[in-house]
């Protein structure tokens, strides 16, 4: 039963929409990781949800690197690229799509800010979906809302993590002419439980709710990405990636799912007709290319995709590169990210204290003064504690 996967479970929702007796569904373990659990009593042991399973079973993929070109893309209209990871070559496909009456699937923020799969079938609704939320994307139903799509002879573009397009080829269990499959180079997917408490943390911090997020800030540039949140009172955080504390945690790999360590996925030729990612490196490989404001590689990993992109280039300015120069310069392409000593101690840690105490403890260790402070406005509130602070200066 699917339970086999263990560690290597990724959560991509394959086997809770190939069960057709609906008995499997997802819980939130302590790490805040979704994983299946089964209604043992009405389990049939069809054994539908190990076929679909794109741990358990292997998904068809006869490519070879031959087949596949690698392009530095850049979107032309520059208000899509900025509002883009990095050169916006989601953007130019989804278009594509939508433009010939498709539908686009991605992950997109709800209004907690937990992050969802949805789809759009109109262009002003691509917002939603563009950029990267560094956390994972719940599928829930859109594989089985993406498969009424393509019955009905519809284009469908589904972007996600490799996991996710394969686990939604799993559960179609056949290829379609209409489907396109993109994928990411990625780094890992963090914990939805300590994104939960980053949230809490900046709010308190704040005292404000947050009104916009946006991971990949590129206001100082492209290399030097910023995590920004604007915030209903009218303030704006913006943090680089070196200091942010949920990028941080992120990076050096304290808050990814088990999976993600030793990721199944990881390969040059992919299950997916296209993988997009950051073309880092290229201010070595073609620096004239790199203006800072963020350049996508787009690999073409199929004919269908080729024919395509072919389409979207109306979108874009295109290179051409060599296929192992990229993958040399983004070793995540083929590479699982490192398990650190005390990544189960740092989530232990968050499902019992708050973000900044979980943080200092396993990853930067606060000043004495600092946990004092934290601790009080923990105690008394915001209000009362600013009051004590003032209280403090005047005497
Ligand atoms: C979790 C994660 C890790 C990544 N790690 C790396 C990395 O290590 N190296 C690298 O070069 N690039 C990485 N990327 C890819 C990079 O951040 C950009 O998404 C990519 O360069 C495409 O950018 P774009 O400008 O074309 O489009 P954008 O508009 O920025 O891309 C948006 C697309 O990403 C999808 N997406 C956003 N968040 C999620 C999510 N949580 N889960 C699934 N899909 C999502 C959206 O559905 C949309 O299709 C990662 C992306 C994610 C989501």
């Amino acid at each position: 039963m699917i339970d086999r996967t263990g560690k290597d479970c990724t959560g991509c929702y394959a086997c809770v929409s190939a069960c057709p007796k609906a008995c499997i569904r997802m819980e939130e373990n302590k790490e805040g990781f979704w994983y299946p659990k089964i209604q043992k009593e009405q389990c049939v042991k069809c054994n539908l949800c190990e076929k679909a399973c794109p741990v358990l079973s292997k998904i068809p993929n006869h490519k070879t690197e031959k087949d596949i070109h690698v392009y530095a893309v850049t979107h032309t209209n520059e208000k899509t690229r900025t509002a883009s990871s990095s050169g916006g070559a989601f953007s130019a496909l989804a278009e594509t799509v939508l433009e010939q009456g498709g539908v686009v699937f991605g992950a997109a923020f709800d209004e907690n800010y937990a992050v969802h799969h949805i789809f759009v079938e109109e262009v002003e609704d691509l917002s939603k979906l563009r950029g990267s939320k560094y956390v994972q994307s719940r599928i829930g139903k859109a594989y089985e809302q993406a498969e009424a799509f393509l019955k009905e002879g519809r284009p469908v573009l589904f972007s996600g993590t490799a996991c996710q397009t394969s686990g939604l080829l799993g559960y179609l269990g056949r290829d379609y002419e209409n489907l396109y499959t993109q994928d990411l180079i990625c780094h890992g997917v963090p914990s939805p439980m300590v994104w939960r408490k980053y949230l809490e943390y900046r709010q308190t911090l704040e005292r404000s709710k947050i009104k916009k997020i946006f991971f990949r800030d590129k206001g100082h540039g492209w290399h030097n990405w910023h995590l920004a949140i604007d915030f209903e009172n009218g303030t704006h955080y913006a943090q680089s990636q070196f200091q942010d504390k949920m990028i941080v945690s992120y990076l050096r790999g304290k808050c990814s799912r088990l999976s993600c360590y030793d990721c199944k996925f990881k390969q040059k030729c992919r299950t997916a007709d296209f993988t997009l990612a950051d073309f880092w490196g290229i201010q070595d490989f073609a620096p004239e290319l790199d203006d800072d404001k963020g350049i996508s590689s787009c690999y073409v990993n199929s004919e269908k995709a080729q024919l395509l992109f072919e389409r979207a280039k109306i979108h874009l300015k295109v290179t051409e590169l060599d296929f192992n120069m990229a993958v040399s310069g983004n070793l995540a392409m083929i590479e699982s990210e490192h398990l650190p000593e005390n990544r189960n101690d740092f989530l232990k840690e968050m499902k019992r204290k708050p973000f900044e105490m979980a943080y200092g403890k396993c990853i930067d260790e606060m000043s004495f003064g600092t946990k004092i402070r934290w601790g009080m406005r923990r105690l008394l509130g915001n209000k009362q504690y600013d009051a004590l602070k003032a209280l403090g200066k005047r005497k």
